[in-house]
């Protein structure tokens, strides 16, 4: 064996669980097609419950939103949102997810986590007694167990036990540009508390848009569901001009580099383990279908799988049986909310 685990991305869904592999003296690699840092199409956008669960990425952490602004489709009306107290900011940002996903692999590396970068995974094979990956160099690396930590479109999903296709209809599309302000400007239009604002059915598409202020910038996005997003770009460029008609960002501010990407909206996937196989994060769908929320749910689900690894191969069995203990941790910490917010999905 190469290594007991082999993990295929190094995402917030790959390296926190290498983290927590390593730290459990559990010989790990993660390959990933790109070298870190690397970007990713991302508002970078955090939740209170990350950091609940997850203290340690406050370290990572650009700065706090107190307050939000969610307007109607017409823009006519408004609710204002407070948090009640500094400890409890209604959201925070990364600095960028090239620096936070940095930082993360960083920390697997650290806990003795092997980083295996610019290494793309072709092929995986599952037999009785062992687990193997193909690289597109020519290597391969034989695991005890591999992680498809490696986004919808996942090669690990390719085995023949696992093969999962996405519902069209539970594909969203998002678009999003991070663009340089300067605090003066920052403060002047989305105050010390760094408003965030949330356009629901923008333009009368299921989804919404948002600006999401961080320090000295803000990221501005739309998110759809893929089957109606083909002109999501003009639809981008009027969103922009509808936010310089409100005030909302300078007059002379030209978007230069935005980037679009899918997001999975569905429930996790049912079949999201198989004989030595775990899915975890996009690549199972492990997203809030309302707000395209992935980077909590991909750490949530990475520590479900490395709990699961230990406990496998502590017991030395590898098979479905073993694994599904993944499902029963996951559906115990994240299923219900989850379940909510796809079934909540049609209605917002
Ligand atoms: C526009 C947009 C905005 C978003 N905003 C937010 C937000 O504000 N907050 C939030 O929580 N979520 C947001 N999301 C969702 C979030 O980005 C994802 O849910 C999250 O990145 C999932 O993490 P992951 O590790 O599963 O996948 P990824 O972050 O995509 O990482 C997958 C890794 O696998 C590697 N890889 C893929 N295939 C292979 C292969 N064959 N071999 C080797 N390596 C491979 C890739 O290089 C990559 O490093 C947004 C998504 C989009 C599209």
């Amino acid at each position: 064996m190469d290594c007991q685990v082999l993990i295929v991305g190094g995402g917030p869904a790959g390296s926190p669980a290498g983290k927590v592999l390593a730290e459990n003296d559990i010989s790990t690699i993660i390959v990933d097609k790109a070298k870190f840092p690397r970007d990713k199409v991302c508002a970078g956008g955090l939740m209170f419950h990350t950091f609940i669960d997850f203290p340690y990425i406050k370290q990572f952490i650009e700065n706090y939103n107190f307050a939000a602004k969610i307007y109607s489709p017409s823009l006519k009306f408004k609710l204002n949102l407070f948090s009640e107290s500094k400890k409890e900011p209604l959201m925070a940002m990364t600095s960028g997810r090239k620096d936070f996903d940095y930082n993360l692999i960083k920390l697997a590396k650290k806990a003795g986590c092997e980083l295996w970068e610019e290494n793309k995974a072709e092929k995986i094979e599952i037999d009785t007694n062992k687990a193997t990956t193909y690289l597109q160099n020519g290597e391969k690396i034989v695991s005890q167990i591999i992680i498809g930590a490696d986004s919808v479109h996942s090669i690990v999903n390719k085995i023949p036990n696992l093969q999962n296709k996405w519902a069209r209809d539970d594909m969203g599309l998002a678009i999003e540009e991070n663009i340089q302000l300067g605090k003066k400007t920052m403060d002047n239009i989305y105050t010390k508390e760094r408003c965030v604002h949330l356009f629901l059915h923008y333009n009368d598409l299921p989804g919404y848009a948002w600006i999401f202020p961080r320090k000295e910038s803000v990221n501005i996005g739309i998110g759809t569901l893929v089957k109606l997003g083909s002109r999501m770009r003009e639809q981008y460029f009027k969103f922009l001009n509808v936010l310089k008609g409100n005030n909302l960002i300078p007059e002379e501010i030209q978007s230069k580099k935005f980037k679009a990407a899918l997001v999975p909206l569905s429930l996790p996937l049912n079949n999201c383990y198989s004989d030595r196989t775990l899915l975890v994060g996009d690549a199972a769908g492990f997203v809030s279908a309302i707000t395209g929320e992935g980077i909590y749910y991909a750490m949530s689900s990475a520590k479900a799988a490395a709990e699961t690894c230990i406990q496998a191969l502590k017991e030395y069995k590898f098979n479905a049986k073993i694994m599904s203990t993944f499902k029963k941790i996951w559906k115990k910490n994240i299923s219900k909310e989850l379940k909510l917010q796809y079934f909540a999905k049609n209605w917002v």
